[in-house]
Formats: structure tokens, sequence, C-alpha cells
């Protein structure tokens, strides 16, 4: 460490969140999931509708 980064100065602490966009094929209910971790993709796995409990794969959309 240099001596600067020992020094009692404040510092903004940064992280990055994804927010996923989820939206049911069924009911068309929409919902987020946030997660902190690039590698953490919804779509590699199936969900469950929070609201009509229809299970899905699901697909990752382009926009
Ligand atoms: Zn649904």
């Amino acid at each position: 460490m240099s001596p600067s980064d020992t020094a009692d100065t404040p510092k903004i602490t940064v992280s990055k969140e994804i927010i996923w966009h989820m939206t049911c094929g069924s009911c068309s209910y929409y919902w987020t999931v946030p997660t902190m971790s690039e590698a953490d993709n919804p779509a590699r796995r199936s969900w469950t509708c929070p609201l009509c409990a229809t299970k899905s794969d699901a697909v990752e959309q382009d926009f």
C-alpha cells in the first residue's frame, strides 16, 4: 500500500448490481431478480411464477 492509501480519507465504494427482468409466459406477471454476479444468469434454470405458480424454463431475450 502506498502512504496515501493508509490516510484516513473517505472513499466511495461501488459495486455493480444486475437486475434481471422476468416475465411469466402464462399470465404475463412481471418481476425482477437482482444479483451481484455476472455468472448468475437466470436463464440457466427454470422458474416458478410467483403469481400463477406455472413452472417454466427461462429464455434470455435480446433487445
Ligand atoms: Zn404467471
